[in-house]
């Protein structure tokens, strides 16, 4: 089954278009040919027949009736006169009938019926001749009781062969009609059949666009759809298309480039937020962090605590060692906060050597612990230097917790940075909560 499918999806466009184009365009040209060839033999042939027929027969025919007067009459008015211009004339009209006849023959030689009649009327006419001569024998005078009787059976037999040929006249008739009627009841088929034909050449022709929408329009369709989708900013939608193979192409590469650009995007979206020095997130992160989770506090009654932290005389650090080793200890500040917090707390770089950390659910007395734990820590670390000394540093911190009256972000690092400078002002490496209340 799968190797059926997998034969049509490896089919190429150029092969879909000419399979449409084939399935709409062969039945009409397919039913023309095999109208023409059964119009040519049941229509056309037999009319052409029965036109050859009666030129063939009749006319020997009509040369036979007319004849056969001239005939009778010779003889006739022989045997009432015995003139001998009368015999000559027999033998003139009797070779034309015997001329006639052979005509006749030939023309009926295929047609058992019509060969039968001639036959009989050609023995008529033999016996007619053998009458004939016999009156024509006798010597020239004039009428009388002794050739009276050759005459009478002469002019039976010229009635016999009248009658003869009468029947022949009304069996080519009888032909003639015959083949009439068939071409009559082909005429009719041949009506059929090409309605037939249209029928079939509709469905076929149905048949053939709608192999030509499927494999080309409706892929084409899910094509321009994927990318309008995408466009819009629907990154998840992936297009589907199958055949033909050159198309499924195109949204292969459409899918991969997508696929992409989503992890281009991603990346560029980490990027955004991310401090490129410490590895942690940014201060444009922050704020969106700090706004949602202010909100996110006040909807669901929780507290919220946020610790801003001042690296302190860093200014006089990167003059004593350098800038170099200024970023060395930014980097491992940042390590040791980040590894000192809650999973669900979120560190950040607040700009220069300050950090700031957001602690959800958290109180006042537990905000104060845990900026607490973060000053120890950072007091506890000892910066390795490039030249290999080790050093220690310290920090200052300030801690705010949102309030019923000051619920919005930016009173909250406004409080968190007064408590700071508080911290700075009391002799630094110290926590100060907002409202003065010292830990340390
Ligand atoms: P205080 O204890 O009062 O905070 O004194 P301070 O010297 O730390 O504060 P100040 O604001 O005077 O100086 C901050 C210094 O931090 C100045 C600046 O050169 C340094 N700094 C800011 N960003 C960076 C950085 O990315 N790398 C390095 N190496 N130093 C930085
Ligand atoms: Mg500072
Ligand atoms: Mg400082």
């Amino acid at each position: 089954m799968s190797r059926i499918k997998s034969f049509w999806q490896q089919r190429s466009l150029k092969f879909w278009l000419a399979s449409g184009l084939v399935m709409t365009i062969a039945p009409v040209c397919l039913l023309a040919v095999l109208g023409y060839l059964r119009f040519h033999s049941e229509i056309v042939q037999p009319l052409v027949a029965v036109t050859e027929e009666q030129s063939q027969v009749l006319q020997p025919l009509n040369q036979i009736e007319i004849n056969l007067w001239d005939v009778s009459r010779a003889v006739v008015d022989y045997a009432a006169t015995g003139q001998r211009g009368y015999a000559d004339s027999y033998v003139e009209h009797r070779d034309l009938i015997d001329q006639a006849f052979v005509r006749l023959e030939q023309a009926v030689a295929r047609q058992p019926l019509l060969e039968q009649d001639v036959r009989q009327a050609l023995a008529d006419w033999r016996a007619v001749t053998e009458d004939a001569e016999q009156v024509l024998g006798l010597p020239p005078r004039m009428m009388d009781t002794s050739r009276r009787q050759p005459v009478l059976a002469f002019e039976d037999d010229i009635d016999r062969l009248g009658h003869d040929l009468g029947k022949l006249f009304e069996d080519v008739r009888l032909a003639n009609e015959a083949s009439h009627r068939r071409a009559l009841a082909a005429i009719t088929q041949f009506d059929q059949l090409a309605l037939a034909a249209l029928l079939l050449s509709v469905v076929f022709g149905v048949l053939g666009l709608w192999i030509i929408n499927r494999s080309l329009i409706d892929s084409m369709n899910r094509l321009s759809d994927g990318a309008m989708k995408f466009a819009d900013g629907d990154p998840d939608h992936r297009i589907e298309v199958r055949i033909p193979y050159e198309l499924a192409g195109v949204a292969d590469t459409f899918n991969t480039m997508r696929s992409k650009i989503l992890l281009q995007q991603r990346e560029l979206e980490t990027a955004a937020i991310t401090d490129s020095l410490t590895g942690l997130h940014n201060r444009r992160h922050f704020d969106r962090m700090l706004a949602q989770e202010c909100l996110r506090a006040e909807r669901f009654g929780q507290p919220l605590a946020l610790v801003l932290c001042d690296i302190d005389h860093f200014k006089k650090f990167n003059d004593t060692y350098g800038h170099q080793n200024g970023d060395r200890v930014l980097k491992a500040v940042s390590e040791a906060l980040h590894d000192a917090i809650r999973q669900v707390d979120v560190v950040c770089r607040y700009g220069g050597e300050e950090f700031v950390v957001i602690l959800p659910n958290c109180d006042r007395e537990q905000a104060g612990e845990a900026a607490e734990r973060l000053r120890q820590t950072m007091a506890a670390l000892s910066v390795q230097l490039a030249d290999g000394q080790t050093v220690a540093i310290s920090g200052s911190f300030g801690v705010a917790i949102q309030s019923d009256q000051d619920s919005d972000p930016e009173t909250l690092i406004r409080r968190a940075d007064d408590a700071l400078y508080d911290s700075k002002r009391h002799g630094r490496d110290r926590v100060t909560l907002a409202a003065a209340t010292e830990v340390t």
